[in-house]
């Protein structure tokens, strides 16, 4: 059955990553339900190019701008408008026509481009959580001012969002989001101290982008989907708890007032809560690998380790003292990842300059955007004089 009279326009920012590809592979499924409006990329042109010839949107965007004669003149026999400069992702994520915006690019990059689609009235998919993160109350103001649907595609959001559909008139008590625990569950700081770039890109039970990946090793992926979580279903910090469940089979929970327990479960594999985002609120058919009992004969719980993995515990402080705190915790989290992605600080460094970013920057209990985009500013530079040192 068709999701509206006409094919569902898709814009996607961040088409060549992780979630950028998984949403093409759901589109490549259903090519009567979805057509290709935007594509963007950061500075993967090659494949940017290969994605408009075999998609043919009506625009691409390249950001980084030395890649744009080559994207242009490869694109030059089709009308497809090719975007770059400053703006570009502004322009791509505001684009007339299109029906539905997947914001997946990584880090607080994404977030103007986010705003300038809700302003214009365009629904969200978002799987770029730093947005929230960063600004959620700007975003779900922005949201809500135009009336606009932000629809989860992190597993665990999105798992909430289903647990939530028909319980509309009923308070939650809690959610419980799960955490597989990366790869160094049940590791010490002994054995952290020696932990590698390679090592730590190896997820048990995800394929994703590098930066979420290492996010995960650190337990930071957990405590930015806290913060993500309290934005999109309007929760107060005490409402939000982490359980390690090392399968990942069951995505999150939702608990009400009455005690009942809602879990969302299945394979981890993106492309279903990718699907459930860009088909919403229809669930369409697909030939995607399906859990089966016989392959999982126990799930697991535990406490998450906080002493180890004191990202979470940072985390949890910013969620409780608000204001700009995501913020810096967020930019200086995406400075000392590059680094660490770089082989330029350790695994345990990353902590230890997240933590003495927050306590230099100064505190601010409502900021405006600009502010935001100040604090995000500072933040970085001051993470990365502390990596200058480290490294
Ligand atoms: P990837 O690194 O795989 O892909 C990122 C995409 O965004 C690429 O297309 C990249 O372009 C583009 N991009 C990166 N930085 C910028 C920038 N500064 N400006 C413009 N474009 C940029 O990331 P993922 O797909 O893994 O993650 C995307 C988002 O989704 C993140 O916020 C992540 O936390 C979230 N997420 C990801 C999941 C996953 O399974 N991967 C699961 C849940 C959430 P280029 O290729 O040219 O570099």
């Amino acid at each position: 059955m068709n999701l509206s009279p006409h094919k569902r326009r898709i814009s996607i920012l961040g088409s060549t990553g992780s979630v950028g590809t998984q949403a093409l592979q759901v589109i490549d499924l259903h090519p009567d339900q979805f057509q290709v409006e935007v594509l963007t990329a950061a500075k993967n042109a090659s494949q940017l190019i290969q994605q408009a010839i075999q998609y043919q949107p009506r625009a691409v965007a390249i950001c980084d701008e030395a890649q744009y004669p080559q994207v242009r003149a490869a694109l030059s026999e089709y009308p497809i408008k090719v975007l770059s400069g400053p703006d570009c992702l502004e322009e791509a994520a505001a684009w007339e026509g299109t029906d539905l915006l997947l914001a997946a690019i990584v880090g607080v990059a994404g977030l103007k481009p986010v705003l300038a689609a809700i302003r214009k009235g365009i629904p969200i998919a978002l799987a770029n959580k730093e947005c929230l993160v960063v600004a959620g109350d700007l975003v779900m103001e922005a949201a809500r001012a135009s009336n606009v649907a932000i629809i989860p595609v992190d597993s665990e959001h999105s798992a909430i969002f289903q647990c939530l559909a028909g319980e509309q008139f009923n308070r939650i008590e809690k959610i419980i989001l799960t955490a597989s625990g990366g790869p160094f569950l049940g590791k010490k700081p002994n054995f952290l101290i020696n932990v590698k770039k390679a090592h730590a890109l190896q997820h048990p039970n995800w394929n994703m982008g590098e930066k979420i990946t290492i996010d995960s090793a650190t337990l930071m992926n957990k405590g930015l989907e806290m913060i993500e979580a309290k934005w999109l279903f309007d929760l107060a910090p005490e409402q939000i708890e982490v359980v390690i469940h090392p399968q990942s089979v069951i995505h999150s929970m939702v608990q009400f007032e009455d005690g009942s327990i809602k879990a969302q479960m299945g394979l981890p594999d993106m492309r279903f809560p990718i699907q459930y985002a860009l088909s919403y609120p229809r669930r369409l058919v697909n030939n995607f690998p399906r859990f089966r009992f016989k392959n999982y004969p126990a799930f697991n719980f535990e406490q998450p380790d906080t002493k180890t993995f004191r990202n979470l515990a940072i985390a949890t402080e910013t969620l409780l003292r608000g204001g700009n705190a995501p913020c810096v915790m967020n930019a200086a989290n995406e400075e000392v990842v590059q680094a660490f992605l770089k082989n330029r600080i350790g695994f345990l460094d990353m902590t230890e300059i997240i933590e003495k970013t927050l306590v230099k920057i100064p505190f601010i209990s409502k900021p405006n955007l600009q502010e935001y985009q100040d604090t995000d500013w500072a933040s970085r530079e001051l993470a990365l004089s502390m990596i200058r040192v480290f490294s």
